[in-house]
């Protein structure tokens, strides 16, 4: 099969024809029908220190997909061929004292599909069947291959409660845009979204923001004295993991304000903490998907008419996997789709 391979310890992504995987006890077979590109596969293209750190070679890359299942693992017997599934691309172990408690989202020792084991950026991939999606047969092909992302973004979005709120989300890539959309179909008042990068700020246009503001032309006091706020925003959700977006939004935050941060920062990050402190804010970290709320959640979205679809920008096919790569890393896009079909 054609596969999309990390395939030796350098900067680079080299597509080959590997053999066919099999699925193993209580695992399917998947014939990939599209991905999408993460940041994570750009980290493992460009061979930096955490892909050096953490990825071995070679590897089959790639963790966001929709695919059909063509054949089942011994006793998989609760999902059938042909199904239209998606993948929670992290495999927990089972047995740590969170996996135990049924809070698998904060397991200790995960696996990362295309991280640690194979990836989805090929014809097909093995899944155990526990951490299989079942799609609506009728959901949006394209949707439905940015569950992983979108995932991200409601786990976040949803993470406090919005409705009736004002909330500032820092970062306009993919996830800060779908998030979003998210907090505005969950009844927020304000919805305001920052980014340097201007086609990302019209793209969360598209998505019903209040204010798309570039904070390298305007600043958070601006944006807030023009929305007539009194205080400063309830929710925040850092999705840049730029350093100045979290010191930024701590500064801009109503008293009692709650934060989320999925924004990954690259490395320590100054914030006013006595800020912290005398106005009793909250801060909380948020990682993946929860497991499977996020997912039912995403589920009934987008069967209830939420849309996320203007956040897909550009479709590739596998082949041209290195333009898509590209297109990515410029900025000037949303999500991006490669075609396996
Ligand atoms: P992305 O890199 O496409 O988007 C980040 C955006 O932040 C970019 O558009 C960038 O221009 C913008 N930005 C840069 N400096 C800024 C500033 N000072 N203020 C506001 N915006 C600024 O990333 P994405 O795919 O949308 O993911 C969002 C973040 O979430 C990334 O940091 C990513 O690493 C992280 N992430 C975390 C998890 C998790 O489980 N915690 C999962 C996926 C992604
Ligand atoms: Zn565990």
């Amino acid at each position: 099969m054609r596969a999309l391979v990390k395939a030796k310890p350098e900067p680079g992504l080299w597509l080959e024809d590997v053999p066919d995987p099999t699925p193993g006890t209580g695992e399917v077979l998947i014939e990939v029908l599209q991905t999408g590109i993460c940041g994570t596969d750009l980290h493992i293209v460009a061979w930096d220190e955490w892909a050096q750190a953490h990825i071995p070679t070679p590897l089959v890359v790639g963790h966001e997909f929709v695919g059909r299942i063509v054949a089942l693992g011994a006793g998989v017997d609760d999902l059938t061929v042909g199904d239209l599934v998606g993948g929670e691309g992290h495999l927990v172990c089972g047995r740590c004292r969170n996996c135990m408690a049924g809070r698998r989202h904060l397991c200790a020792r995960t696996e990362g599909v295309g991280v640690t084991r194979a990836g989805a950026f090929a014809d097909y991939l093995t899944l155990p069947a526990t951490n299989v999606w079942k799609h609506r047969p009728d959901i949006d092909l394209d949707v439905a291959t940015i569950f992983d992302p979108f995932g991200n973004a409601v786990h976040t979005a949803l993470t406090f409660p919005v409705l009736g709120e004002d909330v500032l989300i820092t970062g306009a890539g993919p996830i800060g845009i779908m998030a979003a959309a998210v907090v505005r179909h969950a009844g927020a008042r304000y919805v305001v979204i920052t980014d340097v990068n201007d086609y990302r700020l019209e793209l969360a246009s598209k998505v019903g923001v209040t204010v798309a503001a570039n904070t390298g032309r305007t600043t958070l006091a601006r944006v807030h004295q023009d929305l007539g706020m009194k205080e400063g925003f309830d929710i925040g959700l850092e999705m840049s993991g730029n350093s100045q977006a979290l010191p930024a939004m701590v500064e801009a935050m109503a008293h009692g304000g709650r934060i989320a941060v999925l924004g990954l920062p690259s490395g320590d990050i100054s914030i006013d903490w006595s800020r912290v402190v005398l106005h009793m804010l909250t801060i909380k970290g948020i990682y993946g998907r929860q497991m499977f709320e996020t997912w039912y959640a995403m589920s009934v979205l987008v069967q209830e008419g939420l849309d996320i679809t203007p956040v897909i920008t550009h479709r590739f096919r596998a082949e041209e996997y290195e333009q898509a790569f590209r297109t990515v890393r410029e900025g000037l896009c949303g999500k991006v789709i490669l075609d396996w079909t």
